[in-house]
C-alpha cells in the first residue's frame, strides 16, 4: 500500500484529492492547520483505516511515521480574500511549507508533487498561457504575496530536482470551482452563488470584460492523478481552456439559479488579470487529459452543494 502525505487536505482541493488517492487504495495522511480548510470536508474519510488527520502549521518543520511515496503541497490560503488577509502566512507556506515538504519528500525518498497556479503567469500579455510562458507578475503588488510565493515555491521544487535529484511534479492550476468552496471565500464562483440563492446583486468587478476559464473540481484531480503517476517533471497546466468575460459568467449563474438578481459593478481590485485561459496541449499530450465536465453540469452540481449548505447554516 502506498502512502501519501497531503497538505492543505482539509481544503477544497485537497479533501478531494485525499478521497481519490484512498479511492485508489493509498494511506492518506491529511497534515493542515485548518487556516481556511474545515475537518468536516474530510468527513466522508473519517472511519477509513487508510486514513489520518494531523493538525499542524507546515511552514514549521514536521514528519509522518513510516514509509511515505508521495508528498502533494496543496497548503495555502488561495482565495484572494484569504492571501490578502493572510500576506506573511502566504509567504511563509509557499516558501517554508515548500521547504518542508521537499525536505520530508528528500528524507523518504517521496515524489513530490507541488500545488502550483495558473498565478504564476500574473496579468498576461500571452494568451492562451501554455508552460513555456514567464508571466507577468507585480512582486509588490496586494497579489504578489500569492503569485511570488508560488514562483519561489516552483524554483525551490526545481532546485531539489537538480540538485537532489528528487522525484517531483508541478501542477499549474486554473480556476477550479465545485463542492467545499466556502460560500464566503469571496472566490468568484461562491460568491455569485450565495448571491443568487440569496436574492442578492451579483458583484461583477470593474466592467466585467475581464475573462477566467473554469474547471470542475472532478476534472481537475482526475489530471492531478494522472500527473502525479507520469514522468513529466516540467510544470503542466490543468484547467479548462472553455473562456468567458465575468459578465457572461453572472449571466450564466443567474439564468442557473433562476432568479431575479441584479447585476452590480464595484471597484476593480488591485493588479486583477485581465484575461486566463490555459493552454492545455502539454497536458493532452503527456497525460492524455482533458476536461470532460461541461460548465452547466459543474454549475448544476456546485448548486446542489451549496444549496445544501445555505439550508443548513438557515436551519
Ligand atoms: P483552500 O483554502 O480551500 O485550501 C487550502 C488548505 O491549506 C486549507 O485547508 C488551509 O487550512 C490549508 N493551509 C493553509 N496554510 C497552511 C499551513 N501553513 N499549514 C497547514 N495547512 C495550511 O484552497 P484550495 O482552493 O483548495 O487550494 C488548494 C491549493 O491549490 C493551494 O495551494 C492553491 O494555491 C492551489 N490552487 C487552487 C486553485 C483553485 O482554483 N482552487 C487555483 C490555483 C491553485
Ligand atoms: N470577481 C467578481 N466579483 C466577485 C468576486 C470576483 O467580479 O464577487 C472577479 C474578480 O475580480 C476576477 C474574477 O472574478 O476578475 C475571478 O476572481 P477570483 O477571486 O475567483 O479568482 P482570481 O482568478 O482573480 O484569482
Amino acid at each position: 500500500m502506498k502512502t501519501a502525505v497531503v497538505t492543505g487536505g482539509a481544503g477544497f482541493l485537497g479533501s478531494h484529492l485525499c478521497e481519490r488517492l484512498v479511492a485508489e487504495g493509498m494511506r492518506v495522511v491529511a497534515v493542515d492547520n485548518l487556516v481556511t480548510g474545515k475537518r468536516e470536508n474530510l468527513r466522508a474519510l473519517d472511519g477509513s483505516p487508510a486514513f489520518s488527520f494531523l493538525l499542524h502549521d507546515v511552514s514549521r518543520p514536521f514528519t509522518i511515521a513510516g514509509p511515505v511515496d508521495y508528498v502533494l503541497h496543496f497548503a495555502s490560503p488561495a482565495s484572494p480574500i484569504d492571501y490578502l488577509e493572510l500576506p506573511i502566512q502566504t509567504l511563509k507556506v509557499g516558501s517554508l511549507g515548500t521547504h518542508n515538504g521537499l525536505g520530508l519528500a528528500k528524507a523518504k525518498g517521496a515524489r513530490f508533487l507541488l500545488a502550483s497556479t495558473s498565478e504564476v503567469y500574473g496579468d498576461p500579455l500571452v494568451h492562451p498561457q501554455p508552460e513555456s510562458y514567464w508571466g507577468n507578475v507585480n512582486p509588490v503588488g496586494p497579489r504578489g504575496v500569492y503569485d511570488e510565493a508560488k514562483r519561489f515555491a516552483e524554483a525551490m521544487v526545481m532546485a531539489y530536482h537538480r540538485v537532489h535529484g528528487l522525484d517531483t511534479r508541478i501542477v499549474r492550476i486554473f480556476n477550479t470551482y465545485g463542492p467545499r468552496m466556502r460560500p464566503r471565500d469571496g472566490r468568484v464562483v461562491p460568491a455569485f452563488l450565495q448571491q443568487a440563492l440569496t436574492g442578492r446583486p451579483l458583484t461583477v468587478f470593474g466592467d466585467g470584460s475581464q475573462t477566467r476559464s473554469f474547471c470542475y473540481v472532478d476534472d481537475l484531480i482526475e489530471g492531478i492523478y494522472r500527473l502525479l503517476l507520469s514522468a513529466q517533471t516540467d510544470p503542466v497546466n490543468i484547467g479548462n481552456p472553455h473562456e468567458m468575460t465575468i459578465l457572461e459568467f453572472a449571466e450564466t449563474i443567474r439564468a442557473a439559479v433562476g432568479g431575479d438578481s441584479e447585476i452590480v459593478f464595484e471597484p476593480l481590485p488591485v493588479d486583477d488579470p485581465k484575461t486566463r485561459q490555459p493552454d492545455i496541449s502539454l497536458a493532452r499530450e503527456v497525460l492524455g487529459w482533458e476536461p470532460r465536465i461541461s460548465l452547466d453540469e459543474g454549475i448544476r452540481r456546485t448548486l446542489d452543494y451549496f444549496r445544501e449548505v445555505l439550508a443548513r447554516d438557515q436551519a
